[in-house]
């Protein structure tokens, strides 16, 4: 096979798996960095708040913090359910100085998966841990991402890009959820607001084949012009899954910010039929949809 005829093929390839969206120089190579992001996250296996294998992605990620980032932090904490273990936490935060000293731009996501597959139809299946393949893969895949391409290209703002633990951690309709994201959020309160970030945008559950992402209700009553942003990024680059009308109300990550008074919002696809299951697969995910959200992510950013 001739070389041309290759390159030819790899075109014809990449036409066939990022139909519409165009990549830019300095992007390429990046589906293929965000796929290798995610294939590591999911071969740990379920990665619950205490578990072994979220130690060892913690590990992944630091590796990844040592090579790209200007500074990793750390926040150490535990915590307890009633009646249950204690146990320990670590929000991870990649920190990138700008070219400026403004306030800094802070992209979250959680790295931990969800105890149990309290969504499956059976009650057997409900007891076995998600290996979380979109939720909590995806946004850590974008994130790990985002570490190489803010090391090449050093940023206006500063950014922090923070992997929040135990996100997913409690029962239905429990208060057991965004714990590292409420932990960082309740250290921010303790600072001098000169710390705090201009801005919040929390990335969930982006991996799925069939993504669509709606505006999020409580990210449009807080966050109006960064979703504003993030949908002139998506158009201009001509990113058809982004949809402009309000959908879902969802409690995640940005929440806790949205109650100290930092403008927060989530980019999340809400209608994944595998949500909280163990279907929640590698084969569930696309690098297509990963390589959308952060197309439009690293536009969005560079006018935030
Ligand atoms: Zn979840």
């Amino acid at each position: 096979m001739s070389i041309a005829y290759k390159i030819l093929c790899l075109s014809f390839l990449m036409v066939a798996i990022f139909p519409g969206t165009a990549i830019s120089g300095d992007l390429k190579g990046y589906p293929q960095t965000l796929w290798k992001h995610l294939e590591a996250v999911v071969a740990v296996g379920p990665r619950p708040p205490g578990s072994p294998a979220l130690e060892k992605l913690r590990g992944y990620i630091r590796s990844v913090g040592k090579q790209y980032a200007d500074e990793i932090r750390e926040q150490k904490f535990t915590y307890q359910k009633p009646g249950g273990p204690t146990v320990a936490m670590v929000n991870i935060e990649l920190v990138f100085h700008g070219k400026t000293k403004k306030a800094p731009l802070l992209l979250g996501a959680h790295y931990d998966t969800r105890p149990f597959a309290d969504e499956e139809k059976d009650t057997y299946s409900r007891k076995f841990p998600i290996v979380g393949a979109n939720d909590g893969g995806s946004g850590t895949a974008v994130l790990l991402a985002l570490a190489q391409y803010l090391h090449a290209h050093k940023p206006e703002r500063p950014v922090r890009l923070v992997f929040f633990d135990g996100e997913d951690y409690g029962a239905k309709f429990s208060s057991h959820y965004f714990i590292g994201s409420k932990h960082y959020a309740a250290q921010l309160k303790k600072a001098d607001r000169k710390e705090w970030p201009y801005c919040v945008l929390i990335i969930d559950m982006v991996g799925d084949k069939q993504l669509q992402i709606a505006r999020e209700t409580y990210s449009s009553e807080n966050a109006s012009w960064l979703l504003k942003m993030i949908d002139e990024s998506a158009q201009k680059l001509k990113v058809p899954q982004f949809l402009n009308p309000p959908k879902h109300t969802v409690r995640d990550d940005h929440l806790p910010f949205i109650n100290i008074g930092v403008p927060a919002a989530v980019l999340m696809d809400f209608d994944y039929p595998y949500w909280h299951t163990l279907q929640d697969t590698l084969d569930k995910c696309s690098p297509e949809s990963l390589y959308a959200v952060f197309s439009v992510v690293v536009d969005a950013m560079k006018r935030i």
